[in-house]
């Protein structure tokens, strides 16, 4: 079976260096909050080109605390994307506040910054804007309309990191930037971890006391916080790969250039806009034989994903929002008809000419 990802074969590649961190961190006895996660810090901070860096349990709890040192709350409206993962709009709707969902762009599949502004009100007080599967979304458009009406914007980079837009990375324009370093993201663990990134040294401080209960002194707390850190063998592990992250993405554009060469004219293939460095998270494909193909593929021993194939405001959670489908036909027939083909930097150039053939090979068929 070719696989979406390959975390097995990374592991061999890897496996002499990372073994001997996780054997330094058992034999330090320093397992949270240590030297790794600062060390960590600091080199993520430096590669994203921003003041801070916050070593946090996971992505979903990157974006949760950065809601809440923003003051984001009850009665308060904050504007996103339908088509993206859902804890983007899990988060806002656990701190109290509600999601306002806007459609996409068709060609990048980000939100489309033209229908922000006639969803902000008097209570909108942040955008969390999602760069998805490893492309930037229009960052001048959308900080543009945050300074106009003086909105936060978190950006959830989760899929990106390394990603950049006009040159300039994802995660460093909003007042925050969210990371998830789940094990099949671009950058991932093994097991749970994300960061968050700011210039704001005020907002630094409070993530920093909210992340451990609330507290920067040990027993005395000055904010309700959660349990929310980084643990120093998953740091360990990130630094290592952390060197790599550049090669790979390299891999993964490249992967992405053969594969977007041979297809074109045969499926949707995706559209890399203008300014913007991809970090081919996914590659995803659009056609209207979605079903058909999938299986055609699981039959050739290939793996293929739907990312995602219920958009937000038509999930049952959010029901109480009151969407119902129509509402953002972009989204809706995206979902559809997408599907993710196998890039991860393991995969052979053998592997991928096995992968087109078999596009090729269905399409020629129903020709
Ligand atoms: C993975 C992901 C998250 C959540 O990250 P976890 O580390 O799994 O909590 C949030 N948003 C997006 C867009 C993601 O892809």
């Amino acid at each position: 079976m070719i696989p979406l990802v390959d975390l097995k074969t990374e592991y061999k590649v890897l496996k002499d260096e990372i073994n001997q961190v996780i054997g330094e961190v058992l034999e330090s006895g320093s397992f949270i909050l240590g030297s790794k996660g600062n060390k960590l810090e600091e080199e993520i901070s430096n590669y994203i080109g921003v003041a801070h860096g916050l070593g946090v349990a996971n992505g979903t709890d990157a974006l949760l605390l950065s809601l809440e040192a923003l003051n984001i709350g009850y009665g308060d409206e904050v504007i996103t994307t339908p088509f993206t993962f859902f804890a983007t709009a899990e988060v806002i709707a656990r701190v109290g506040a509600t999601p306002v969902f806007v459609d996409i762009d068709p060609l990048t599949f980000n939100m489309s910054p033209a229908l922000i502004e006639h969803a902000i009100t008097e209570r909108t007080k942040a955008i969390i804007v999602v760069h998805l599967f490893g492309q930037s979304a229009d960052m001048d458009a959308i900080m543009e309309i945050s300074r106009k009406h003086n909105l936060r914007v978190i950006e959830d980079a989760c899929q990106s990191i390394g990603a950049a837009f006009q040159g300039k990375k994802v995660g460093s324009f909003g007042d925050v930037g969210c990371f998830s370093f789940f094990p099949s993201k671009n950058l991932g663990a093994y097991g749970d971890a994300g960061m968050i990134v700011t210039n704001d040294s005020e907002l630094d401080c409070k993530i920093k006391s909210l992340r451990n209960h609330g507290s920067c002194q040990r027993y005395v707390h000055t904010h309700i916080g959660l349990n929310s850190r980084l643990d120093e063998i998953q740091a360990a592990i990130l630094c290592i790969k952390l060197k790599r992250l550049d090669k790979w993405n390299e891999r993964r554009r490249e992967l992405a250039a053969k594969y977007t060469r041979r297809l074109t004219g045969i499926v949707d293939v995706p559209i890399v806009a203008a300014d913007r460095e991809h970090v081919f998270h996914q590659y995803c494909i659009r056609t209207i034989q979605r079903e058909e193909l999938a299986q055609f593929l699981q039959q050739k021993q290939i793996a293929s994903g739907i990312y995602y194939p219920i958009p937000l405001h038509l999930q049952q959670a959010f029901d109480q929002l009151g969407y119902k489908n129509g509402d953002f036909p972009i989204s809706e027939s995206t979902a559809q008809n997408i599907l993710a083909l196998p890039i991860n930097p393991m995969m052979t150039d053998k592997q991928q000419e096995q992968i087109i053939s078999a596009i090729v090979e269905f399409f020629g068929d129903k020709a």
